[in-house]
This record gives structure tokens, sequence and C-alpha cells, in this order.
């Protein structure tokens, strides 16, 4: 019996055991920026563990924090994360997908990626985004990464020195960095905004979100990992992933299942395009924060994470499955239901 109690006590030990490694740089007091407090700090490393924990991939990500304030137009932004971004030709990424494919969604995902150094994808091909034209089908072949996928696919070494993104918070918000006693009515839950940012630098970002803000061409806006799950009904019927941006219903296919996606800020919903639909209780990756709400992981944060490169713990595993049982077929949702019928709180944004 002893010895049964031993090697339980082993295993658990085994399957707690980390391989993601987050580390943090505070890159204050410099340039206007003010040094974190040991209070945030100690945050960020609460928020790392959590992902630390669900995540099993030999990387180091390597995250540049600080916070300042963000001025009198940016009054709503909690934070924001701001990735290292590489590129590549498509038959890389795909390569590379298949080299690290582990589970049941990653075989999803790349029975939908097609053969051949090009793809097809719907976008909007215009200059003057005050009108969008019409989504129209067009070929690439090549794509965009942040380090931390990059990393997750092994297609950067895992330990590369570079920073992978940075992380700045708002200073004129009032933070909860105690989530044990749950938030404070007029606080924010820093750690589960620091665990959301995280997210975006693990690379839960879309390229919708750089064509919507004008800060590309659409020529040279290279679908992520991410976009490549990104769908409409018009391209779902097509075979194609969708990166245009109107108003209508996006989601990210994930076999026979679609988890509702934000449009985007300028010609969207209203919403950065690299979140979840907002108000629908998707997860961690949702566009906005309550004062007083503790953000939690959900199986479809996890689903995500898995699809794109990451490799989930057993634990997460088993979450993404419950989760994605649950997701009832796009078309349930109706288009309605990305609408703005519910106010927006604080909305938090990804910046580029
Ligand atoms: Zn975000």
């Amino acid at each position: 019996m002893r010895h049964a109690a031993l090697l339980a006590a082993s295993l658990m030990a085994s399957s707690q055991a980390r391989a993601l490694e987050i580390v943090f740089t505070d890159v204050g007091p410099a340039g206007g920026v003010s040094a974190l407090s040991p209070q945030a700090l100690a945050g960020f490393e609460a928020a790392a563990t959590l992902w630390e924990s669900l995540l099993l991939d030999p990387v180091v990500l390597r995250v540049n924090v600080a916070t300042y304030d963000f001025g009198a137009g940016n009054t709503n932004v909690i934070g924001f994360a701001d990735s290292a971004s590489y590129f590549g030709d498509y038959t890389e990424l795909r390569g590379a997908m298949f080299a690290d494919a582990s589970s049941s969604t990653d075989a999803a995902v790349l029975a939908t990626l097609p053969a051949g150094p090009t793809f097809v994808r719907r976008i909007n091909l215009v200059t003057d985004l005050a009108a969008p034209a019409t989504p129209t089908l067009s070929v690439s072949s090549q794509f965009s990464i942040n380090g931390g996928n990059a990393k997750a696919l092994g297609m950067i070494a895992g330990d590369n020195a570079d920073p992978d993104a940075l992380i700045a918070f708002n200073s004129a918000f009032a933070f909860d960095y105690d989530r044990a006693n749950g938030i404070a009515a007029n606080q924010m839950d820093f750690i589960g905004v620091a665990a959301h940012e995280i997210g975006h630098a693990l690379g839960f970002i879309s390229v919708v979100d750089l064509i919507d803000g004008g800060g590309q061409t659409t020529a040279s806006a290279l679908s992520t990992p991410l976009d490549f799950l990104r769908r409409s009904e018009a391209s779902l019927a097509l075979g194609v992933h969708d990166v245009s941006i109107d108003n209508q219903m996006r989601f990210l296919a994930l076999g026979q299942l679609g988890i509702l996606m934000s449009t985007g800020v300028t010609n969207g919903d209203g919403d950065q395009a690299s979140h979840f639909v907002d108000n629908v209780g998707l997860g961690m990756m949702d566009p906005t924060a309550n004062f007083g709400e503790l953000r939690q992981f959900t199986g479809y944060d996890l689903a995500v994470m898995d699809a794109i490169g990451w490799d989930l713990s057993p634990q997460a595993l088993q979450i993404a499955a419950g989760a994605m049982a649950a997701v009832p077929e796009p078309s349930a949702y109706g288009l309605g239901l990305g609408g703005l019928a519910l106010a927006l709180a604080v909305r938090r944004r990804r910046a580029r």
C-alpha cells in the first residue's frame, strides 16, 4: 500500500511538471514608463503559472512588461499585448503543424489545410476601409505568426532570446491582485487580465485587426495560424478561411464545431477580431472585462490553443474536450448574437 501511495504521488508530481516557462522583464521606467509594483510583478507570475499548468511545449516565452498612462483617448483600455511577428511560406507552416500534431483537434485542423504552396482565403481587397468592398477570394502563399506561436510549433528555437511580446497595463485602473477572495467591485482582475494578454502572446491574434485598423494594406496582411481557423458561413461553404471585415458572423472552425469571434473595432461589431465574441461567456479571450469580474479559463480557450499548435496537459485536454462537446454549431447561434444588445463594459484590446 505504501508503494502504491508513493507511486500515485510520483505520478501526480510528474503530471504537474511544467514545460512552458514564461519569463518577464520589467522595461520601465525608461521612456516615461513607470516601474511595475511588486504586486503587479507577482500578478504576472501568477498569470504565468496558470498557463504553465495547461501547456506542455518546451518553450520559454519572453514577455516585456510595463505599466503607464494610456492617455485620454484610451480610458477604456485596460491593457494590451504587442507581439513580435515572423512570416514565411505557407508550406513551412503546414509542415510545422503536421510535425507538431498530437491531438484530435490538431487532426481536424490539418484536414482543412490545403496541400501545395498556396491557399485561398476570403478577404476585402480594398484600401479604402471606410467603405470595405464585398469580400472576394484571393490566393496567398505566406503566413504570419507571433513569437510564442512560432516557438510552440518549433519554427523558431523554444528558448530564442528575443522578446516575444510586450504587455502593458493602463495605470489609470484600480486593480485587485488577489483572486483568492474574489475581485473587489470597483477593481479589475489583474491576474485575469494578464492571463488574457499572455493568451495573445501565445498566438491568439488575427490579422483582421491590422486590416481593420488601417495598419496594413490587405495585400501585405498575412493570415496567422488562428486565421486559418476563421470562417464565415460563406467561406465555410467554400472550404476556405475568412479574414474579411464586415459585421456578419465569424467563428473558429474546430472540426464540426464553431466558436463565435469578434469582427473588428472599426468595420465589425466594435471589438477587436483577435477575440471571442463578447458577452457569451466563451472564456479568457473574451474582448472585455468588468469591474469585480473574476476572469476564468474555459475549454474554448484551451481548444483554440491546441488548434494553433500548443500541446495541452492531460487535464487541459479533458477540459477542452468537455467544452467542445457543448458548443452548438455556429448556425445555432443565429446572426444576431454577436450584436451589442448587452452593454459593453470596459474594452480591452490587443495593440499591434
Ligand atoms: Zn485582448
